[in-house]
Order: C-alpha cells, then sequence, then structure tokens
C-alpha cells in the first residue's frame, strides 16, 4: 500500500491542460482514488498561467532543454523554458517527497510526454523524444509511462 505514483494531474480531472481542460483517464483516477497516486501539473507548479499559450520543444528534446540546449517556446516565440525547468525540478520534488519510484504522464506534452512529443513545428506531428519533465524524472531514476 501507500502512494507509488505521481501523475498527470489532467489525467484525473484537473482541468489543467493549455486550454484549460482535462483528458481523464479512468485507470488514473482509480489509483488517485485508492491512495496510490498524487497529482502534478509540472506547467502550473513552473508558473504558468491556465489557460496558456500552446508551446513545444525546438530543436531538441526534454534533455536537451534540462542541459540549455533546446528551448520551449510558442508559435509568437513566447519562451516558456525557465518556467517548464523549475515545473519538472519541482514536480521531482514532491515524487521524492512521497518517495515514489513511478509515474503515469499524459502522452505527446512538451512537460510530460514519454517517448514522443510534438514536433516543435506546431503542424500536428510528433518526434520521438521526451518532454522536460518525463526527461528530469527517468533521469532520477523515476519509471515513467504514459496513460496508454
Ligand atoms: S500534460 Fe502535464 S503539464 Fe500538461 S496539463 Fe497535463 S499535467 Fe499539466
Amino acid at each position: 500500500m501507500g502512494i507509488k505514483y505521481v501523475v498527470s494531474a489532467c489525467l484525473v480531472g484537473l482541468e489543467c491542460s493549455y486550454k484549460g481542460k482535462c483528458k481523464v483517464s479512468e485507470r488514473v483516477v482509480g489509483l488517485v482514488k485508492a491512495g496510490k497516486a498524487i497529482p502534478i501539473c509540472p506547467e502550473q507548479l513552473g508558473g504558468l498561467p491556465t489557460p496558456r499559450t500552446s508551446v513545444e520543444i525546438v530543436d531538441g528534446f526534454g534533455e536537451d532543454v534540462l542541459d540549455g540546449k533546446a528551448r520551449v517556446v510558442a508559435r509568437d516565440y513566447f519562451e516558456a523554458t525557465s518556467q517548464f525547468i523549475k515545473g519538472a525540478q519541482e514536480a521531482l520534488k514532491i515524487a521524492k517527497l512521497a518517495g515514489v519510484k513511478k509515474a503515469i504522464l499524459k502522452s505527446k506534452s512538451p512537460s510530460c510526454g514519454y517517448g514522443m512529443i510534438y514536433s516543435g513545428n506546431f503542424d500536428g506531428e510528433l518526434k520521438k523524444g521526451n518532454g522536460v519533465t518525463a526527461a528530469l524524472f527517468v533521469r532520477e531514476g523515476i519509471e515513467v509511462e504514459t496513460e496508454n
């Protein structure tokens, strides 16, 4: 028993996506109801408002953002790189406080995406790679999976 996972808050009904919406996964909701998971939203933890501008990682992946080699930007050149890094660090703090070693994160997101994320061209296409929070979690030994 006890808390085993941190999970993306938008998967359990919190309306924290950039559009102010959520995408509920009943499996993940069940884990929170059973006291096994804590919801987190790295983009909100990083200080971004909701709703907010849609952003993508350009010229790299979450790991590159953490290493200062890629940026998180919007189509209109608004930049959210520092908020994304801060949000990942705060999310990691929660995971460490709770002693969890596993995360279930929302697919495709520039923060939470694991395995595949949006391309950085704002064309709806995907590229192989991780979002910023997923990358930090993997680096810190937290096992990440998506809701799928
Ligand atoms: S995908 Fe992650 S950062 Fe985006 S709204 Fe969901 S929890 Fe927040």
